[in-house]
């Protein structure tokens, strides 16, 4: 399929933030906007209603359906026709709607932070802050995140998101993660962190609910060059996040399709000493969206591990383009290396 046609058959997202509304007067106020809702749809195969609008494209530009209904994979998420528009509305500008693309909403369902009073995770990339303000949203406000953003200008988009939604246990820094001292007594709570770092954006076909740090390339030597320096840094942050003496759970993710930046860098993790002398291994499928069918890309992990990290295949999944995976520290084991 062309990148348009592709584009056509994502829905739009819209994820009910929690810290200022519920999913049911979300429903409620959208039915009085005139939508009507559908039944939860199994988000995995092209659902009736969508493959009804993919089929009818040009009636359906021309007369947009007013359809809406709940995601099958992520509590509070809305699924809405491609064309719906909703950044006029009035939920859009106060923070109680979000606008972010499914696939985008998995690493913190992954993370599955912890709420209690005193934990503390980091969000180690965090512009424009569509996970860390999801983060916050299944946390409830309690505990703290650390949510680091080494660039000036996405570092203020990020304080805006945070306020629009409206997140007061995020402590936003515009920090470079890499430079962070773990032993700091600052970091000693911290058992979770997403690591959502930048990427080639191959996955992104549906621009409207991404801030792409893009950039075109010209040439396929360039093209390789950039995936090398990419991922090169994708495994330095990997093994930065896992000297953290007390983090159990690190999540991984990127919307690339490529993977160099995907099965490669986890595989690299793996073998590293991070990994190896602080007992990281992956979470198990059972705990990483297990019924999500689209599995990584066979011939890189061994099998277990290939079924333990989640793809998503731009259009296709009726998402754009995903990948995340999920470390965790055997029982017990402790950083021995620094
Ligand atoms: N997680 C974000 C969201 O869902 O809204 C998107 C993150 S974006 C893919 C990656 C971000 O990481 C960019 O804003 C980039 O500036 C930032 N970044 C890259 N390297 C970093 C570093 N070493 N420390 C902190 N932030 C970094």
């Amino acid at each position: 399929l062309a990148d348009d046609d592709r584009t056509a058959r994502i829905p739009r997202y819209a994820r009910v933030n929690a810290l200022k509304w519920t999913i049911d007067e979300a429903i409620k106020a959208i039915q009085r906007r005139g939508y009507v809702l559908g039944d939860p749809l199994d988000g995995m195969c092209v659902p009736p209603v969508v493959h009804q609008f993919t089929e009818m494209i040009p009636q359906f530009i021309s007369r947009p359906l007013r359809n809406f209904t709940r995601d099958a994979h992520v509590e509070n998420l809305l699924l809405f026709p491609p064309q719906a528009r909703l950044t006029d509305t009035s939920e859009y500008f106060d923070g109680r709607l979000i606008l972010q693309d499914k696939a985008s909403c998995f690493p913190a369902v992954v993370l599955d932070p912890p709420s209690y009073p005193g934990s503390v995770i980091i969000d180690a990339t965090a512009a424009p802050g569509n996970k860390t303000s999801h983060l916050s949203a299944l946390m409830g406000n309690q505990g703290k995140i650390l949510a680091f953003e080494r660039d000036r200008k996405r570092y203020g988009t990020l304080k805006t998101m945070l306020a629009r939604a409206g997140c007061s246990n995020v402590e936003a820094l515009n920090v470079d993660f890499l430079t962070t001292d773990f032993d700091d007594e600052k970091y000693a709570h911290v058992t979770h962190i997403l690591l959502d770092p930048s990427c080639s954006g191959s996955g992104i076909i549906n621009r409207l609910d991404h801030l792409v740090e893009s950039e075109t390339e010209s040439s396929s030597v360039a093209h390789t060059e950039r995936l090398t320096k990419l991922a090169t840094f994708q495994l330095q942050m990997l093994r930065h996040a896992m000297k953290f003496p007390r983090v159990e759970n690190i999540v991984y993710s990127t919307c690339s399709i490529h993977p160099e930046e995907n099965e490669q860098v986890v595989a690299a993790t793996l073998r590293s000493m991070e990994a190896t002398a602080g007992g990281f291994r992956l979470a198990p499928r059972s705990v990483v969206l297990p019924e999500w069918s689209r599995r990584g890309q066979p011939g890189i992990l061994d099998d277990t591990d290939t079924e333990a990290v989640v793809r998503c295949s731009p259009g296709e999944d009726l998402t754009n383009g995903f990948f995340v995976s999920c470390f965790i520290r055997r029982c017990g084991a402790r950083p021995s290396m620094r």
